[in-house]
């Protein structure tokens, strides 16, 4: 468990680290709900929110898009999004 402030806080570190690797990380979203507490929400995988939210503000073409993600929630939510291709970091590894 931390806050949105120690997450806003590794969240820009991190950002950080892959710009001095030259890899520019355009935008990062997270969800801040939890089902026991908040209720349930569009944003927390496999509900497919954000990728939505990214989707629209980017206008990204959801069916020439990639998700890797290392859980199936993370396949799943992009599956409900239309992206065209969902691998498991495993998938990515072997290949
Ligand atoms: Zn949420």
């Amino acid at each position: 468990m931390y806050t949105e402030t120690d997450y806003e806080v590794l969240t820009r570190w991190m950002i950080n680290q892959f710009k001095q690797e030259g890899i520019y990380i355009t935008n990062v979203y997270h969800c801040p709900h939890h089902p026991e507490i908040t209720g349930e929400c569009d944003c927390r995988k496999p509900n497919p929110g954000m990728i939505l939210q990214a989707i629209a503000t980017y206008n990204i073409s959801p069916v020439n898009s990639v998700l890797i993600g290392d859980k199936k929630r993370d396949f799943l939510a992009g599956k409900k999004a239309g992206i065209g291709k969902n691998l498991y970091i495993q998938d990515v590894l072997r290949e």
